[in-house]
């Protein structure tokens, strides 16, 4: 049954409240999108300065290292030219001890510098001018410039002293510089080691914060120092198969700098790594994840929790502003659908019926589809009022009100309370014999219905139909009041009858 029809759709109604709804999600991904590119680019910079800040300490660290080693060559070059002049084969072992070493450092992590001939025995010692007898043919360094006479300044693996001195299983490397004979042949090698107490030292005077690692490695990845020590006994060891350690001593340019995983403690560090000089030292610092990032995961943290209080904040707004929208648009349609319906019968009531007319009317020219009308007067009902009351009477005309509604079931289509008892039928889009088949329907409905009392005549209606088409030339007016003569016409043709307007 058509009860009536609101001029509200609910597509409409739902608009600013999906305008609501997506424009507060639309600001949420908006502002997470730009926390996060903040967020971002803040850490892209705290990476950037931390690296600038391990590329200062590496180049210091560089620099006095290479100092270091320039003096050793520069001692090891005057030891062997004061070694190859024969002047110096006849004066007394102090003069000579004096000539051989006058340009040697006196460092404080220098150890000894030892002249060797090309047996390895040591021939001259720059600690005392009698040499203690010694051999040390079975060094890396001596092996090394025993078989190749181009190799420069060679600098050894790191290896413990062997005396059984205070300094006995001290860390060291050594300097060393080929002697050759005029015609090129090995005639010994000028030796200088540095204690590995150096490095440490040179790395104390460095702060560089908790969990964050200096080291120098050698061109095979043996650990020369580290501060702190990660492992004890690290230094001498190889680490030249670690992820970390390969990727440094394979990059050509010697310097460079990435993130990743330490394999010995399992930390996330920056490395930052640079070659000393031409040397076959690397000089690496491993700053921690924490020392790098940790401010800016404090404040990214700060952020995003703000952000995100922000963001449920306004989506819990939203929810509140769309679920009110939502009580007032239901209120605001039932109040509609109040003002447009009909107390008594629950169909539409005139205002309604006026309304519909209009849009139905318009929407007829437009189209050019037919309109029809029908006008239904229930007879007599005056009497059937005075004869069984006029709550029986109500009753009548809800029953009345429901027969009618079962027979129009277009959704197009309306039934209204015109007044009194009687009503009208707005038939959209139907032609007049559409609308007889439909008014005839009802009147038999209504003519079947259960009497009040079986003495007493059936029930009827009379209806009045008039329909609108394009070649009719009617107004508005004019059809409605075709449709109530031809009301007029039923009543006078004796009741109980369809008659359709001419
Ligand atoms: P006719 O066949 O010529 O239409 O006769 P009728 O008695 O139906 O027509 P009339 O216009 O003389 O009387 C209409 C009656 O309808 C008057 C009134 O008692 C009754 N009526 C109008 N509205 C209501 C209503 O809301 N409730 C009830 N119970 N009766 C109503
Ligand atoms: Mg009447
Ligand atoms: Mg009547």
């Amino acid at each position: 049954m058509i009860v009536s029809r609101t001029p509200s759709t609910t597509g409409k109604s739902k608009r600013p409240e999906r305008l609501l709804i997506c424009g507060s999600l639309l600001s949420v991904i908006a502002i997470v999108c730009i926390v996060t590119f903040l967020l971002i680019r803040e850490h892209a910079s705290a990476q950037e300065s931390a690296t600038r800040s391990a590329t200062t300490i590496a180049q210091l660290i560089d620099a006095d290292v290479l100092r270091t080693v320039e003096l050793y060559d520069l001692t090891l070059q005057g030891l062997i030219a004061a070694a190859q002049r024969d002047d110096l084969q006849n004066v007394s072992p102090q003069i000579r001890h004096l000539a051989l070493f006058d340009r040697s450092t006196t460092a404080r992590y220098k150890g000894d510098i030892l002249l060797l001939d090309r047996l390895g025995n040591v021939v001259a010692d720059s600690s005392r001018v009698e040499p203690k007898p010694g051999n040390f043919a079975d060094r890396d360094y001596f092996l090394a410039h025993a078989f190749n006479r181009d190799i420069g300044m060679f600098i050894s693996r790191p290896f413990q002293t062997r005396c059984d001195c205070d300094e006995a299983n001290q860390w060291r490397i050594s300097f060393s510089r080929r002697i050759s004979t005029q015609t090129g042949e090995f005639a010994g090698v000028a030796v200088a080691s540095l204690k590995l107490d150096y490095f440490d030292q040179l790395f104390n005077s460095l702060d560089i914060g908790k969990d964050s690692t200096l080291n120098i490695i050698n061109s095979d990845g043996v650990l020369l120092a580290q501060k702190p020590y990660l492992q004890s006994d690290s230094v001498g060891k190889s680490f030249g198969n670690r992820p970390n350690v390969l990727k440094i001593l394979s990059d050509k340019d010697g310097k460079g700098s990435f993130t990743s995983t330490s394999s010995m403690d399992q930390q996330q560090r920056l490395y930052t790594y640079s070659r000393v000089g031409n040397l076959p030292l690397t000089v690496m610092v491993a700053l921690s994840s924490d020392a790098v990032f940790g401010t800016w995961r404090r404040t990214a943290l700060l952020i995003s929790g703000a952000t995100g209080v922000l963001c449920v904040g306004l989506l819990w707004l939203t929810w509140l502003l769309a679920r009110e929208l939502r009580l007032r648009q239901r209120a605001e349609r039932e109040l509609g659908q109040l003002a447009a319906t009909d107390d008594l019968t629950g169909v539409a009531n005139r205002r309604m019926l006026d309304q519909t007319l209009r849009h139905e009317w318009f929407r007829a020219q437009r189209s050019g589809q037919p309109l029809s009308v029908m006008m239904i007067d229930a007879d007599h009902f005056k009497a059937f009022n005075d004869r069984h009351g006029h709550q029986a009477g109500d009753q009548a005309l809800k029953t009345l009100a429901q027969v009618i509604g079962e027979n129009v079931r277009r959704p197009a289509d309306l039934v209204a309370r015109y007044g009194g008892e009687e009503f009208s039928v707005i038939l959209a889009e139907t032609d007049s014999q559409g609308a007889q088949r439909i008014a005839e329907h009802i009147r038999q409905a209504v003519e079947q219905l259960p009497r009040v009392d079986e003495a007493e005549r059936a029930m009827t209606v009379s209806i009045g139909i008039a329909t609108w088409t394009t070649v009719s030339e009617m107004t508005l007016e004019q059809l409605l009041f075709a449709a109530d003569k031809a009301l007029y016409q039923a009543k006078e043709g004796g009741r109980n009858r369809v008659v359709v307007a001419s």
